[in-house]
């Protein structure tokens, strides 16, 4: 279809706020950001509606250029206050914002008269449309009840001007492949456009969760589809030096810069679990090794996800997929946690969740061939059977130290601050 394809050029860059080599006329400078879900939370919406507003606000704010972000009656508008700013950058950021379900980028105009909006809609109609075969409505809406015409006149009149100056057009009102928006409020808004948001709920608006974050590719994928539900994040990494480098802890904490462009800050804590585990692998029996190890994790992850109010964990464990993530040692691994424990990867194939790591841009980094403390002490046939009874017996071997070591590894944490806009290092 007609329409499509020139949404798609658009989407993809060929009208970037204005049209290539052609002189330019016409430019973005507003954005309609719909939401669709929060629509119906009743009372509570503002809550919603602010929430989003933060985030789109944390969203522009590493883009090039001014922008101010409004609500105004059930509607959130972002304008551009600067002279310059990249419309491609603005887009791909938005679409980062959870709890949008559409992003219009609007042209406005000055109300001049209705002549003078009749050539500015041809003009819009051939700069965003060069190949004219397509169906089109005109959809007025007029906010300011004062603007001499009536919505339905400015329908009518403004598909005459447009079927005059573009014979090929056709209007087809019920299915139109292009549906022409004009706004009128004290400036006149048309947009056409309709480039899909990410959907969801946004950050912020039910409450935080605790995210162990490994190096690999599944934790920062589960990290991201919890947050798409409204939850903000904090973050957990096991790091266990020298066994693990320098590099593994970066790779983590770029995982977390990226997953953070959709889910704001995140405090992530780095945890020295290495005398831990040493521990463990002294005491315990080694195909029970990591079974133990995990549940020392969640033990400590819960310790810090209570001291930071957070409301639940969340793991990138998938049934069956490695031996310490068989049905019965998520049995023996979620015992030590009173917390709820969210694993939104649970029925995933690896295949589904390398597809998510790649639309959210972790994948490359997590594939980085760096060592992570689970494979470090990994034993050559991990129980895959864990008998709780028998896994809680072995712990008792600790007893003497591993709660002044579990104690020390809190005390030494390092709480590092992540966000979209941290400098880069590596
Ligand atoms: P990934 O590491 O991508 O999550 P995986 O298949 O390697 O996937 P495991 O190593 O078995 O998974 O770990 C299961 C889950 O435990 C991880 O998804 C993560 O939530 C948590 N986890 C494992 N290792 C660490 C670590 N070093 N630091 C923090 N969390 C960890
Ligand atoms: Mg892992």
């Amino acid at each position: 279809m007609q329409c499509r394809q020139n949404s798609i050029l658009f989407e993809t860059g060929y009208y970037s706020g204005g049209m290539g080599g052609k002189e330019k006329f016409m430019e973005f400078r507003a954005f309609l950001l719909k939401y669709a879900e929060i629509g119906v939370k009743g009372r509570n919406r503002y809550i919603f509606e602010d929430a989003l507003v933060r985030q789109i606000r944390y969203a522009l704010r590493r883009c090039e250029g001014e922008f101010s972000v409004r609500k105004e009656q059930g509607r959130i508008y972002a304008e551009v206050v600067s002279d310059s700013y990249d419309y491609d950058e603005v887009i791909e950021n938005l679409k980062r914002v959870f709890g949008l379900s559409h992003i219009c980028p609007m042209v406005q105009l000055e109300d001049e008269g209705f002549e003078k909006l009749g050539e500015d809609i041809i003009k819009y109609m051939d700069e965003v449309y060069p190949d004219k075969h397509l169906t089109f409505k005109v959809n007025a809406r007029r906010a300011r009840k004062n603007y001499p015409k009536s919505s339905m006149e400015v329908n009518c009149d403004l598909g005459e001007v447009l079927l005059n100056a573009f014979p090929e057009m056709q209007v087809d009102v019920h299915k139109p492949e292009v549906m022409l928006n004009v706004e009128i409020r004290e400036h006149i808004y048309v947009y056409s456009v309709v480039i899909p948001g990410p959907g969801g709920m946004p950050v912020g608006t039910a409450g935080k969760a605790m995210l162990l974050l490994s190096g690999g590719i599944d934790s920062p994928v589960a990290g991201y589809m919890i947050s798409k539900r409204g939850v903000r994040i904090d973050a957990v990494y096991f790091h266990a030096p020298p066994y693990t480098s320098e590099r593994a802890k970066q790779k983590v904490v770029d995982l977390a810069k990226e997953v953070s462009k959709y889910t704001g800050e995140i405090h992530l804590h780095v945890i020295n679990f290495t005398d831990i585990q040493m521990y463990i692998y002294d005491k315990c029996p080694h195909d029970e090794l990591t079974i133990i190890m995990r549940r020392y994790m969640m033990r400590i992850a819960e310790h810090l996800a209570k001291e930071s109010g957070c409301l639940g964990l969340i793991t990138g464990e998938s049934i069956g997929q490695v031996a310490s993530q068989t049905a019965a040692a998520l049995l023996v691994t979620n015992e030590v946690c009173t917390l709820p424990v969210y694993r939104p990867l649970i029925a995933f194939d690896k295949q589904d969740i390398v597809e998510i790591a790649e639309k959210i841009n972790t994948y490359e980094t997590s594939i980085l061939p760096y060592e992570d403390c689970c494979t470090i002490f990994v034993a050559k046939h991990p129980v895959t059977k864990p008998s709780l009874s028998i896994i809680k017996k072995h712990e008792t071997h600790l007893t003497e130290k591993i709660d002044e070591l579990v104690q020390t590894a809190l005390d030494t944490r390092e709480v590092i601050t992540v966000s979209a806009d941290m400098q880069e290092s590596r």
